[in-house]
């Protein structure tokens, strides 16, 4: 049922939260291996329950959604589990490192689940950590580091397994505008190696900048650049 080549398929995917929040509507997409996307939209219209989706962290109400090709609802607990921790990267607007865990371990902990040695984890880190310009921070600790570099760890620690697709929740929104410019650079320079890349912001400067951007409002997808036929995009 999965079309090759599409990392996240949504089929007629709605969110509904207890007490009735309708955060998702019907909302049908796409998202194809090698794809940069933005997600845009007001506060409150579902971006995050989306991107929480697309990364299995949620289940939906009704609908399917497809990561990596396979159908979460189909999956055991343990399945999903793994299948996050190995083939899907997270970075969040707060950076969630561990307070007192060196740079470098902060980023091999993104192998535990891997199932790798701790000395080859730790060099897929370094190399990790060189790949996001902090290779001179490796033994810091993340309260020695500006809020740009502790992001740029946090973009290492997401992509050190080499998942399927990187998701990103307002990565900039506690930096400021030169780290921020420094972190989104970073995320294209990911993307032109071959890393899908899914980045939610509300910077216009920054999503106009992108190759494809999904407008939300009040849970659905109001416009999406992939299906106007002025991109070329193929359908
Ligand atoms: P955005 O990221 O675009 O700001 P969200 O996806 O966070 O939007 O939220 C969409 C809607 O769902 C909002 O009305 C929000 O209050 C509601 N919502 C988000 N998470 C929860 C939750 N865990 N429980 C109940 N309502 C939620
Ligand atoms: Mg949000």
């Amino acid at each position: 049922m999965s079309v090759p080549g599409s990392v996240v398929e949504f089929h007629e995917v709605s969110k509904t939260y207890p007490g009735g929040v309708a955060a998702v509507r019907d909302v049908n997409l796409r998202v194809h291996r090698g794809e940069l996307v933005a997600i845009v939209g007001p506060s409150g219209s579902g971006k995050s329950s989306m991107l929480n989706l697309m990364g299995s962290l949620d289940r939906p109400s009704a609908g399917r959604v497809l990561v990596d090709g396979h159908d979460v609802a189909a999956l055991t607990d343990r399945e999903v589990s793994a299948l996050r921790a190995t083939r899907i990267g997270f970075v969040f607007q707060q950076f969630h490192l561990a307070v007192g865990v060196p740079v470098l371990d902060s980023v091999a902990d993104g192998l535990l689940y891997a199932g790798v040695p701790l000395r080859r984890r730790r060099a897929r880190a370094a190399s990790a950590l060189a790949r996001v310009g902090l290779s001179h921070r490796v033994h810091h600790l993340p309260h020695q580091l500006s809020g740009g570099e502790r992001q740029r760890v946090a973009v290492a620690r997401a992509v050190v397994g080499g998942p399927a697709v990187l998701l990103a929740d307002e990565p900039t929104g506690n930096l400021d505008s030169a780290s921020g410019a420094a972190v989104l650079a970073l995320l294209r320079e990911l993307h032109a190696a071959g890393t899908t890349v899914v980045v939610i912001t509300h910077d216009r400067e920054i999503a106009a900048a992108l190759p494809r951007r999904i407008e939300m409002r009040d849970g659905r997808v109001v416009a999406d650049t992939a299906t106007e036929p002025t991109t070329g995009a193929p359908a």
